[in-house]
């Protein structure tokens, strides 16, 4: 199949990491419609390419030597209120700061505490993002993708709990790309809606360094039945402020490692196994990474 004009070639995968770290892919497309994701994905099988989607690559790692096949980056982004109804209908490229900001300016509640979250709504279903003790699949109503062949749908009613902590069903499909959502939302006044945004926002700007990062490197892992902070276990072996390269254990976040400019893939994979061996050592727990890596490492 000859290459649709909107895939380009040789694309550099800083530009789309929040942490500004990545090589080159060898194709690269933006998805702006149902009808180029379905376009594109008839190229990557002609090609027999390996393909890969992603949001705002907020949590992503892109290995240093790039993705060898094509990266989709999902970029529908329409969003329809349903007044009075309580929903709110977005497809998947939207960021979620887009729906805490309509929530501020049209009157409805449910995304507060994501404010401050750089990621899409696809990326937060994926992941079931966790901000200031609440889940984004708490507010998923239903969640429609397209597996390669079919359009199908996720729907709370029928399947009461497809997510788990930072996890969702999508973890277990990863050729399945989420199109759009159905979110619960509920009335509220504007102002008390902004306020706490706000608030939140405020929370986050104090706890959270403001440097280049893909937020958390580790999940919290459970302890004696609990769940405890990574980061709080990785400033205990004193490593804050650690760095290899250009690569920082953040002195703010002890979870939070952070570019400091012109950092590498390397640096950082260097870095997870200091914190993972040094936790190790003391408390005798595993870290898990909540990061994706993508590419060769
Ligand atoms: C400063 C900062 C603060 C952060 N704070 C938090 C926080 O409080 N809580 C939290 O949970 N996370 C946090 N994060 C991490 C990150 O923002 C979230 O994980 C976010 O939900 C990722 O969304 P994204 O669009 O950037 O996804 P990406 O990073 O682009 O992708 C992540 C994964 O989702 C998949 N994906 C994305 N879109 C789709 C789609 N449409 N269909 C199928 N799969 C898809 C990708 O394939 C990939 O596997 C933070 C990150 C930063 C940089």
């Amino acid at each position: 199949m000859i290459k649709p004009d909107f895939i380009c070639t040789d694309k550099l995968l800083s530009r789309y990491s929040t942490l500004g770290i990545g090589g080159e892919a060898d194709f690269f497309a933006k998805i702006e419609s149902q009808a180029r994701l379905l376009e594109a994905l008839e190229f990557a099988k002609s090609e027999d390419l390996d393909t890969f989607i992603i949001g705002r690559g907020s949590n992503i790692l892109f290995s240093d030597e790039g993705f060898r096949g094509l990266v989709l980056k999902i970029y529908m982004k329409r969003m329809h209120h349903f007044v009075p109804q309580d929903e709110l209908s977005v497809e998947a490229g939207a960021l979620v700061s887009a729906v805490v900001d309509l929530g501020m300016e049209t009157g409805f509640t449910g995304f507060e505490n994501f404010a401050g979250l750089p990621g899409t709504v696809g990326g937060a279903i994926y992941g079931n993002a966790g901000c200031f003790g609440s889940e984004f699949w708490e507010r998923v109503r239903a969640a429609k993708f397209f597996d390669g062949k079919d359009f199908g749908e996720i729907n709370l009613s029928e399947q009461p709990a497809p997510h788990s902590y930072r996890s969702s069903i999508f973890k277990e499909h990863p050729n399945w790309t989420i199109i759009s959502a159905s979110l619960k939302i509920e009335e509220a006044d504007s102002k008390l809606v902004a306020k706490k945004v706000g608030e939140v926002v405020y929370q986050r700007s104090k706890k959270q360094p403001q440097v280049k990062s893909v937020g958390c490197i580790f999940e919290n892992p459970v302890r004696d039945g609990k769940r405890v902070s990574a980061g709080k276990l990785i400033d205990e072996t004193g490593l804050k402020g650690a760095r290899i390269g250009n690569a920082e254990i953040s002195p703010v976040h002890a979870n939070f490692f952070v570019n400091l400019g012109g950092a590498t893939a390397n640096d950082f994979i260097e870095l997870i196994k200091l914190a993972r061996g040094r936790v190790f050592e003391k408390f005798k727990i595993v870290l898990k990474e909540e990061i994706i890596r993508v590419g060769v490492f």
